[in-house]
């Protein structure tokens, strides 16, 4: 991927990546963990992030927005519950659910998004893009299982094994 970037490592993050935006009109900058010493590796793992560049998704904060929401409705569903009546507080916790579940869906989607666009710059450089990235999901730690087991719902990520099976479409 030929994005202009600045890359540095962490040793103290393992195998995590993170990117965030240079101030305005800056590169974007990369952090990838100390653990990602496989080239192949490094590579799938800086252009997923870079991918969530060019996606907007590091300037996109409505999953964020999501969740603080949850938080706020949270609050007010104990709130309710003590002062105004149980089922108050019970339609409150609901609603804070229902905003939880769907920033983290929205933050999901995206890491699939992400995943893709990554696989098709790779390609594009001329790169086998799924095979990298397939390559790299796979040398990662294995979900937990009760993440396997429906946990996922309550993740922004998806399971490894949702990604691995998009990317091999
Ligand atoms: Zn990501």
């Amino acid at each position: 991927m030929d994005t202009a970037h600045v890359l540095a490592t962490d040793p103290e993050i393992g195998r995590d990546a993170y990117t965030y935006h240079g101030h305005q009109g800056r590169m974007p900058v990369v952090i990838i963990g100390g653990d990602l010493s496989d080239p192949g590796e490094r590579r799938a793992v800086v252009a997923h992030e870079l991918a969530h560049h060019e996606l907007g998704h590091t300037t996109d904060h409505t999953a964020s927005r999501f969740r603080e929401a949850a938080m706020v409705a949270l609050g007010a569903a104990v709130v309710a519950a003590f002062t105004a009546s149980l089922l108050a507080g019970l339609l409150l916790a609901a609603s804070a659910a229902t905003a939880y579940l769907t920033g983290q869906a929205i933050h999901r989607a995206q890491e699939l998004d992400a995943d893709q666009v990554a696989a098709d710059a790779l390609d594009a450089a001329g790169m086998d893009g799924p095979g990298l990235s397939i390559a790299a999901l796979a040398a990662a730690p294995p979900d937990p299982r009760w993440i396997r087991w429906g946990g996922w719902v309550l993740s922004g990520h998806p399971t490894l094994r949702v990604r691995m099976a998009r990317l091999a479409r």
